[in-house]
């Protein structure tokens, strides 16, 4: 089996999320979620929370250095030795960069970038309907992919609650961000030959059925 280090790149309300979960599970690998880690790290009420705070309450992307050691050290314990789903970095041709000086340092490289194209109509939808769970962070849809009951996680039985930063003022600026920040890494990466492109008609019920036929079709999963 290939080693897989992939990294997921998406808009916010891509279903980046979503894809990159079903992706671990299928492989086994781990999942680094920038955004699930600074928002831990809010609620531990711990310096790096606090510092990320201002920026993600006003939809701005925190520092590039912040954001990269903090990726560089999760990546550093063992459980990343097997692979990992890199998902919501990089967002800055600039984290690009710090992320191939420290994957070279560990020897290692990503090996696809699994790109979501989704039209910016449908990613204003899915964010203004979205809930997260408080436990595990599983995310669902009010209307395209609610839970069995309402307000409860189907995974993990949490409380589901909307983001503070999923609210109309933030997500446009949100959007905004991304289309100037990280919409040149689709180019940066298609350059390295690099990208794949997911197709958009998965659905979220699907998820773990669709990713396990492309990931096999990619020679990516034991059978
Ligand atoms: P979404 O992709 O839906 O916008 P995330 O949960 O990935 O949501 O990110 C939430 C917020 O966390 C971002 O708006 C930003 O403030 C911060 N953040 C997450 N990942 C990064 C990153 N790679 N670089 C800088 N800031 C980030
Ligand atoms: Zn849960």
């Amino acid at each position: 089996m290939k080693k897989a280090n992939l990294i997921m790149l998406g808009a916010p309300g891509s279903g980046k999320g979503t894809r990159a979960s079903a992706i671990c599970e299928v492989l086994g690998i781990i999942q680094v979620s920038t955004g699930d880690l600074f928002r831990s790290n809010l609620k531990a009420g711990t310096p790096l929370g606090k510092e990320a705070e201002s920026y993600m309450n006003k939809g701005e992307l925190v520092p590039d250095g912040v954001t990269a050691a903090m990726v560089k050290e999760r990546l550093l314990q063992p459980d990343a030795k097997g692979g990992f789903v890199l998902d919501g970095f990089p967002r800055t041709v600039g984290q690009a960069k710090l992320l191939e000086e420290m994957l070279a340092q560990m020897g290692e490289r990503i090996c696809a970038v699994l790109y979501l194209d989704v039209p910016e109509s449908e990613l204003v939808k899915r964010i203004s309907g979205r809930l997260v769970c408080r436990g595990c962070q599983a995310s669902f849809h009010k209307d395209y992919n609610p839970p069995k009951v309402a307000g409860v996680c189907d995974k993990c039985g949490g409380e589901l609650y909307t983001r503070d930063d999923d609210k109309p003022e933030t997500v446009k600026n949100r959007l905004k961000v991304f289309e100037q920040n990280t919409l040149p890494l689709v180019d940066y990466y298609r350059q390295k030959g690099l990208i794949v492109e997911l197709p958009p008609e998965l659905s979220p019920k699907g998820a773990l059925g669709d990713m396990r036929e492309l990931c096999s079709k990619w020679g990516l999963v034991r059978e």
